[in-house]
């Protein structure tokens, strides 16, 4: 039997869509990546840059087009397009146009790459989720955002700096809205094997109450800031969402905190947002019901209700 080709298409040639596509590309994640967008210009401009560099990463091929029917026959659709947030606008002030956006998009997806998965990156993320799963009629689990991965990676980068560990020994999430009203999950977070809670090691930093709250304003506040310097955040996004497809693609069985329709999560239904979760080449195998404080539990529960109240008022 000849090897899959596994193949992604990515909808939006911006700074988020082109960024996924060069941190897939180096990676390797995928031997067909194929781009569109309405601008053919900067599509173009894009994917001649992009395959200017295939001569140093793994094999691949890259095309682009203003045609939707390059995504034909995508294993995975990673949606990018649409209004990004201008500084100091919410993510959820994005949402009309955005639905609008995705009314068009998905119907003509849906016929040009029946069996994808949809991966949503266009913000407000969660908000979008749901819209996009209602839109395609596709079951929950294949469809899913890419949630508050960026989020924790923000939060475990902060954390590993101030407690001078790797970044890869720290295992904490961000849970919730991918925005204003999301939750930092302190009680499960472990450095190694240690509890986050109970670290205090001799010539090392502590964890003050002042320090957490200090680190969790940095994570919330991160899109506005670098907004605010370049315009866009790119890198982090694009190297998130790359793992998120590799997770996919390579049926991984990673537990990443991607945004995905919620049905009696700790009594929270009919809304998506994210939760530690294990993603595979299904997309969404399952939820994880990790321990949370009571007021973890609350705030889940609002942040909830924030993203409810945002998708009620889009008419969904
Ligand atoms: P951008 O303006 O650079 O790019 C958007 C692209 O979408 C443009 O090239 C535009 O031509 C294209 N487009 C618009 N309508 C289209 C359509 N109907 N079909 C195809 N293409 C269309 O914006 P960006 O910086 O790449 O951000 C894209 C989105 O990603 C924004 O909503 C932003 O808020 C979001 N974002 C999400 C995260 C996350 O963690 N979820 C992180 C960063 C950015």
């Amino acid at each position: 039997m000849p090897e899959r080709v596994n193949k992604i298409a990515i909808i939006g040639a911006g700074a988020v869509g082109a960024t996924i596509a060069y941190a897939a590309m180096i990676r390797g994640v995928a031997k067909q990546i194929a781009i569109y967008d309405i601008n053919r210009a900067k599509v173009d401009a894009e994917v001649l840059d992009l395959n200017h560099g295939l001569q140093f990463v793994p094999m691949a091929t890259l095309e682009g087009s203003d045609d939707i029917g390059v995504c034909a026959g995508a294993d995975v659709v990673v949606i990018t397009a649409g209004a990004k947030q201008k500084p100091g606008q919410t993510r959820l002030e994005l949402a009309g146009a955005n639905v609008e956006l995705c009314r068009k998009l998905v119907p003509q997806l849906l016929k040009v790459a029946p069996e994808a998965l949809l991966l949503v990156v266009t913000n407000p993320v969660d908000v979008l989720t749901y819209v996009v799963q209602k839109l395609s009629g596709l079951p929950t689990r294949r469809v899913f955002g890419s949630g508050t991965v960026l989020d924790s990676s923000r939060f475990r980068f902060l954390l590993a700096r101030h407690l001078n560990v790797a970044v890869q020994n720290v295992h904490a999430f961000i849970a919730g809205e991918h925005g204003d009203s999301e939750i930092p999950l302190w009680s499960s977070a472990t450095v190694g094997a240690l509890p986050l809670m109970q670290w205090s090691v001799p010539g090392r930093a502590r964890l003050t109450e002042e320090d957490r709250t200090h680190i969790f304003d940095n994570v919330r506040n991160a899109a506005y800031h670098i907004i605010q310097g370049k315009g866009a955040t790119n890198y982090a996004i694009g190297l998130a969402t790359a793992q998120i497809l590799e997770a996919v693609l390579h049926d991984e069985q990673r537990v990443l905190p991607v945004s995905s329709r919620m049905e009696g999560y700790l009594g929270i239904n009919d809304v998506c947002l994210s939760v530690p979760s294990i993603v595979n080449r299904g997309g969404v195998e399952a939820v994880l019901e990790v321990p949370l404080s009571d007021s973890e539990r609350e705030g889940l529960k609002r942040s909830a209700d924030t993203i409810r109240q945002s998708i009620r008022t889009l008419g969904f």
